[in-house]
């Protein structure tokens, strides 16, 4: 993979490494988990996160028996404290980042209709969709802006699409609406940075989430956030499905 001027080097212990750093979260199942290995394979040094220590730690020990350049970091989206905990561990080990993966997700709530909503049921969804991944780019962009470079992806969901909006999942729907908010917002004030911040729809794919029925692998559902992460002069603060941008 090509390492642009200034990107692609840090010290630790007086040692040179050109390693990219890659950090995602909600990682041990699912498209997260694929997302990291398909990182890995690229040569870029992976942070496998996850709320989880023993469902995290097996994940990372499965793409390590791949020969693959991963490590694994306890992190719950919900919490600031845990949050805070994994940027600082990040800094003091890695002193730099390029890429920032916001995976980690819950919902889908079929049964829970706009107008019959539980909304302590949908509190609960966005306080892991839309501000974990706030939470997380509060706590890791400083990072990021020390080296005035680097890549933001938030995996949001066709179900998020103003532009497509329908009924039901009211929970899961108003977060991702939410969570292309906060593209737009962190794009919009980091736009004279070179950090590049996007969304993405994996599309339905076949995970705990998606079910067996989806469509798509988890190959599929994770190939568009890697090619946003490793590809160049892309734009910032769009939405992006199949390696294209795509409407609100
Ligand atoms: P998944 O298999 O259910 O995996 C979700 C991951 O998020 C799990 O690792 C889960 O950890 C983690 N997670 C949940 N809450 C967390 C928290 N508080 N802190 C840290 N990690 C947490 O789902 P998936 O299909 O891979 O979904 C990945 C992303 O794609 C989600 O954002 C989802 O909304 C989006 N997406 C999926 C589809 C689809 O069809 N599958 C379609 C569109 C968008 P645990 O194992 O501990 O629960």
């Amino acid at each position: 993979m090509k390492i642009l001027p200034g990107e692609g080097t840090y010290k630790k212990g007086g040692e040179m490494l050109t390693d990219k750093i890659a950090v995602v979260t909600g990682a041990n199942k699912g498209i997260g988990f694929e997302i990291c290995r398909q990182l890995a394979q690229k040569e870029v040094k992976v942070i496998l996160t996850a709320r989880n220590e023993e469902r995290g730690n097996k994940a990372k020990e499965k793409l390590q028996n791949e020969g693959l350049n991963v490590v694994f970091y306890q992190m719950d989206v919900t919490s600031e404290e845990s949050v805070q905990q994994a940027a600082d561990y990040v800094m003091e080990n890695f002193g730099k980042l390029d890429i920032l993966v916001n995976n980690a997700g819950i919902g889908v709530d079929h049964d829970n209709p706009g107008l019959q909503a539980n909304i302590d049921r949908i509190k609960e969804i966005l306080d892991t969709n839309t501000f974990g991944p706030l939470r997380v780019c509060k706590a890791f962009t400083p990072i990021m802006i020390k080296s005035n470079h680097g890549r933001i992806i938030n995996v949001s969901s066709g179900l998020g699409a103003l532009s497509n909006m329908g009924s039901g999942a009211s929970g899961y729907r108003i977060s991702k609406a939410a969570l292309n908010a906060v593209t737009r917002i962190i794009a919009s004030e980091l736009e004279d940075t070179h950090i590049v911040v996007n969304s993405m729809a994996p599309g339905w794919t076949r995970t705990d989430m998606g079910g067996p029925k989806a469509r798509r692998s988890v190959e599929e559902g994770a190939d568009t956030v890697v090619w946003l992460a490793v590809t160049d002069n892309l734009p910032t603060g769009r939405f992006f499905q199949d390696r294209e941008e795509i409407k609100w």
